[in-house]
């Protein structure tokens, strides 16, 4: 087996970074705009104020304008929604977020569904999903967006191959299905009822792992030289691990994401790429 290439998704969203730094510039210089995103979290999950955390500082770190909407963990629905109305009308914001999950007695659909579609940069309003599906220009949801990029950039070739999703959520595991399939893959979809599940995913040329479960894909379940995506961030120990068992699979599959660094700072990279769209949208009267 020829060695193990590691896919470098720091480097590969740095380089992203890079440009993206020239167009904000660009939009300043020429334009008079500067991107701006609103980030709205509710609650103390540590985990998800980690992760607005470092969304607000990479986009300032690029000089857009970036703002944390943190709300109480009591907060009600309709107060929420009033500051989702009010982002929507506000000239400087071209992307709004909401940080998922929301506490058990708020409506995330209803909440996602008041997000002005032009302005959701996650690409979880159901108007983009829907855009997504029957192949028109869209915001991509940042996730899957990241992986297809790595993909890409590594001259991994998609068409005709056997991929494999390992989970079926709105936001990871049916927007890349659905972009691997645009991509002319060959797609399975697997959850939690599959049955079999070892026997689908031998089948891959490429695994994307998304389930949310520490070192769950062993070598046993894995195709000699597959390209594995690791899309799992699990906390153990204090130490962030993938949903893939790195030490067990590397001696088997072809090349392979690391946990960190490889889909996570894909994410934010296409997060700003997609406010960054959105704000350049605005020159075009849109
Ligand atoms: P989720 O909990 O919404 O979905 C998990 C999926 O895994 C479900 O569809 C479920 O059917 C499937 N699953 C659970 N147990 C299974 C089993 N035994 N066999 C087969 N399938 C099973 O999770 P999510 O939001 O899609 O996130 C998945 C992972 O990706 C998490 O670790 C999350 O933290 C991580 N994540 C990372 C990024 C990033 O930027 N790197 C972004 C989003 C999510």
């Amino acid at each position: 087996m020829d060695d193990l290439k590691i896919i470098d998704g720091k480097k590969v969203s740095k380089k992203i970074r890079e440009g993206l730094q020239v167009t904000i510039n660009e939009l300043k210089k020429a334009n008079d705009i500067v991107p701006g995103l609103a980030v709205v979290i509710v609650g103390n999950n540590p985990a998800s104020r980690a992760y607005v955390r470092m969304k607000d500082k990479a986009c300032k770190a690029l000089g857009m304008h970036s703002e944390l909407h943190s709300l109480e963990d009591g907060v009600s629905e309709s107060e929420l929604l009033s500051l989702i109305d009010s982002l929507n009308n506000d000239n400087s914001i071209h992307g709004i977020l909401v940080q998922l999950p929301l506490p058990g007695h708020i409506d995330e659909m209803r909440v996602l569904k008041r997000i002005n579609h032009e302005k959701d940069v996650d690409g979880f309003h159901p108007i983009n999903v829907g855009k997504l599906v029957v192949g028109e220009d869209t915001f991509i949801p940042c996730t899957p967006h990241g992986i297809i990029k790595l993909l890409e950039h590594e001259d991994i070739d998609i068409e005709g191959k056997k991929a494999v999703v390992i989970g079926r959520s709105n936001i990871v595991g049916k927007p890349i299905s659905m972009l691997l399939l645009q991509k002319n893959a060959t797609v399975t979809i697997c959850h939690s009822r599959t049955k079999n599940l070892k026997e689908v995913t031998k089948e891959a040329d490429i695994l994307i792992a998304a389930i949310g479960k520490p070192k769950f894909v062993t070598s046993d379940m894995v195709k000699p030289g597959a390209v594995v995506i690791d899309v799992g961030i699990n906390r153990v120990d204090d130490k962030i691990v993938g949903d893939v068992d790195f030490e067990g699979v590397k001696d088997v599959v072809g090349s392979m994401t690391p946990v960190p660094g490889g889909v996570g700072p894909m994410t934010i990279a296409m997060l700003i790429y997609n406010t960054v769209i959105s704000a350049g949208r605005r020159l075009g009267g849109e």
